[in-house]
Formats: C-alpha cells, structure tokens, sequence
C-alpha cells in the first residue's frame, strides 16, 4: 500500500514512511492510493473478532509495510482493558470501545474509556507504540512540539510518556485550561514529558509552534516532529471502531447503520468516511458541530468558508471550537474524482484565507453519495440534551456527545440504527455538567484527588526564541 498526496505533487509513500510527519511536502494530506475493498465475506470473517483482531486484520491492510508479528504485539500492547478501563460498570471495558443502548435503534459508542477520557487516547495510544517502535528501528530520536488547549495535549503526553526515543514538548496557555485538564497533564512526572505553560492564549502557544515549524533549519536539526490531527496513522487507527460499532448493533451485513460524529478537524468522522469507503455498509455519516458551524455550512450550502480565530467562539463543547477543518482535504479529494489539481486550485483560496463553492462545478451534488449529513448544536440545545438524556435513560452525557446527540435525534430515520460517537467523558467538563443538571458528574476512584497531586511545568513567556532554547537545553543527549 502507497500512499499520496491530496495535492499530487509528493512520491508515494509508505506508512512508515509518512508515520512520523505531518503534511505531505507539497502541503497536501496523505491518503491511501486505493481504498482496500472489504467483501461480504471479509465482513463475516471480521464479525465477531474482538478490538484487537479486528484491529489488527484492519491496519494489516492499511500498514502493510510493518511485518504481521510486529503490528500484532503492538496492537495487543495498545487495545487493553487495563488502558481503556473508564467502561461504565454495565459495559465490558474488554470491549474497548462497547456501545451503549439508549432505546431501540439508538445507541453510544464509547470511544473515551482511555486514560485522558476523550476519544483522542483511541488513536494516540496506538501512534506511541508505533513511534516507539519506528524510531527504534531507524535508530532515531524525535522531539514532539504541540500546542494544546486541553485533550490533543494531554492524550498526546500519556500516549508518549516514558517511550524510548520520544521527548514531549506541549505549550498551554498558562491558566487557561480547565482544573481537570491541567492536573491531568502537570500531574506527569515521566522525565520525557515538559509542560510549557505560556503566558498568554491558545493562539499565542499555537503561533509558537507554527513559527518553530517554519524555521526549516532549527527543525531538522533539533529533529522537530507533532502528532496533529492530519496524521494518517491517527485516522487509521480510528476506522476501527466504526467497524465495531457496525458489528454491535447489526447481525448481518446487509443491514446498513448510521453514526452521529461530534466534529471539529474532521478527523473523527473522515475514518469513518474511509471504513465506508473500505466496504462498510454505512448509511449516513452525520456531522455534527456546535456554534463554530463552518461544516455545518458547506455540508447544507456547498459553500465551505474557513473562519479565523476572531471568529471562533470559545463554547461549552471546547474541543470542537475550530474553524477550519484540517482533515476536510481528505474528503473533499476523493469527491473530485482524486483531482489533484482541482484540490489544489480549491486550497489555493483557503490557504489565502479565502472560500469555496462546490455548487459551481456541480460537485455538491455528488456529496450525498457519501453519506453525509450535518447539522450544528448550541449551548442551551446542549444543556437540554444532557438534561434529556439522563432523565430518560439515566446517562450523563459530556458537552460534545450532546451536540453529537442533538443532531442525531434530527436527522435519524426510525429503522436504521444510530450510534452517537461519545467522544469525551462528562468528568472532564464538570462545570458543564453541574450547570445542566445542577450537581457533579461522578468521578472514578482513580481520578479523585487528581488535582491534588504535585504538578510539574514551566512557565514561560510568548518569546519563540527562549522557548527554542528550552527545547535545545532539554533535548541534549
Ligand atoms: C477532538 C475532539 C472532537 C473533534 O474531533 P475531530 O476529529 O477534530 O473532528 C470532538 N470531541 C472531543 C471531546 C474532542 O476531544
């Protein structure tokens, strides 16, 4: 399997080979030269297997560059019951990602059972056993520079801590993070993990990064790397579920589901684009946002218009608060007909700061070929729905679950099973939940006293130059 570029002017590549960058060298986003197609039987063969078979014979096709027994133990050592064990006690956290019926034909699907309660730990935790295990092999060292406003971060810091070959460089704004979220992270005291907490706001720790990213030289010589949303192997590892989700609810394959994804970068439901693509009998794949609705709006107009952080409203479900949706390349690439240049021409407007309108061309018309449907949710929709949803069926539901569920109940047709994608666990955002239902979501024994714990970080100035010189001072062998 090789992998290309959305804009056609990269080699093609390997897995491996593009596992530890980011965007392809043209600035384009790496996707497989054809899909895998997946028969009727291959769906039977795969019915029934549990997380870590099923993972395993579906990265096997998407990783094929790695030796069968090497993807087997790295699989084994991330899909744990032990590393996803924040199950509800009616689930099997053996399950990995169990489901959870609401009523007849409508169900979650527990994707945050991870260390860092969000569904980001599903992809992340797979990517530091992969890197490990590259990096070892190619006799390398990598040096991780993210910016974070609360879950890629700290998914990325447990995913990454005590790995060999692997340091962690995660800016936050100092102060700005939720009290959960930053004993999560600051708690950590694995000697490759630095929190560099920045005076200042997301934006100031995120222009760091970009400016660091920019100085090609001081990169390669500090052997620079991130783990953002675009990279493929973090889709990869996210097609599993929805193949596990599918088998859950159906009992055979002719009979088609639905899935409601709450969505921000697009990545989250762009696997699922590839699992349907790969053969899995999806009906429609839902897009949900919150009040930063830039999806929301090209998937009802045609018309997909990127906004900038002036215009991107901080709200109750914060992890979907972006505007440009960095994996949407992805989808938009396999509706041209893989038009390499057409993707070039339409970012050649975005990357300017500009729009596009796929209704000229007559593409937008083609869009519901694939599934998709979307709709936006807001703060009192989602107050009401976590309200609702425990009332009725005794759950409590975090903020984007919610969005993800308001939009679902919208657009769901009675026979076809709907599963919500939980992407977060309500004991992350407790204010949240307190101010819907007036009291404190539960909190597993583990995690009590979690802010009480010693804290270990460096606070520091907006200044790119000091914190190059962090990064230099640390990385020294
Ligand atoms: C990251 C995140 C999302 C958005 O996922 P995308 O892949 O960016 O679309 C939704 N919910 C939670 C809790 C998240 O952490």
């Amino acid at each position: 399997m090789k992998y290309i570029s959305t804009r056609g002017q990269s080699p093609a590549l390997s897995f491996t080979e593009i596992l530890l960058g980011g965007l392809a060298p043209d600035g384009g986003l790496y996707l497989p030269e054809q899909y895998p197609q997946l028969s009727d039987a291959d769906l039977t063969r795969l019915r029934g297997m549990n997380y870590r078979d099923l993972a395993f014979s579906i990265l096997s096709l998407l990783a094929d560059d790695i030796p069968p027994a090497d993807l087997r133990a790295i699989v084994d050592k991330t899909y744990r019951a032990d590393v996803y064990a924040y199950a509800r006690p009616e689930q099997n956290a053996e399950d990995i990602t169990p489901t959870l019926k609401l009523e007849d034909n409508l169900y979650l699907l527990s994707l945050s059972n991870g260390p860092t309660l969000a569904f980001k730990d599903m992809a992340m935790q797979l990517l530091g056993n992969l890197f490990e295990y590259v990096l070892a092999k190619k006799g390398e060292t990598t040096n991780i520079l993210g910016a974070t406003s609360g879950d890629t971060g700290s998914a990325a810091e447990y995913a990454m801590r005590g790995k060999k070959g692997v340091k962690v460089f995660m800016l936050s704004p100092h102060k700005k993070m939720s009290r959960f979220q930053t004993a999560q992270m600051f708690s950590l005291q694995d000697e490759n993990i630095f929190n560099i907490a920045v005076n200042g706001v997301f934006d100031d720790a995120q222009d760091i990064v970009k400016a660091v990213s920019n100085d090609a030289a001081f990169k390669a010589r500090n052997k620079i790397g991130a783990v953002n949303s675009i990279n493929w192997a973090r889709v990869a590892a996210q097609v599993v579920y929805y193949f596990k989700g599918y088998f859950a609810v159906t009992r055979s394959n002719t009979e088609k589901v639905s899935f409601a994804v709450p969505s921000g970068n697009f990545g989250n439901v762009c696997a699922g684009h590839v699992a349907r693509m790969m053969g899995l009998p999806i009906d429609k794949l839902v897009v949900a946002t919150n009040e930063n609705d830039v999806l929301d709006e090209f998937f009802k107009t045609g018309v997909y218009r990127p906004r900038g952080s002036a215009n991107t409203y901080h709200t109750s479900s914060p992890s979907m608060d972006i505007s440009k949706a960095s994996n949407f390349e992805r989808f938009v690439f396999d509706l041209t007909g893989r038009d390499a240049a057409k993707v070039r021409a339409l970012w050649s407007k975005v990357d300017q700061g500009g729009a596009f309108d796929l209704n000229e061309d007559g593409l937008f018309a083609q869009v519901a070929d694939y599934g998709f449907v979307s709709g936006s949710s807001n703060h009192a929709a989602r107050m009401q729905t976590i309200r609702e949803t425990q009332a009725k069926y005794g759950v409590t539901i975090d903020t984007h679950t919610a969005d993800g569920l308001k939009v679902a109940l919208q657009v769901r047709e009675p026979a076809i099973p709907m599963l919500v994608l939980e992407t977060a666990l309500p004991v992350k955002f407790e204010d949240a939940i307190q101010e819907a239902l007036g009291h404190k979501p539960e909190r597993p024994a583990s995690l009590q006293g979690l802010e009480d714990l010693p804290q270990r970080f460096e606070v520091m100035d907006a200044d790119v130059q000091a914190i190059k010189q962090f990064i230099v001072d640390h990385t020294a062998d």
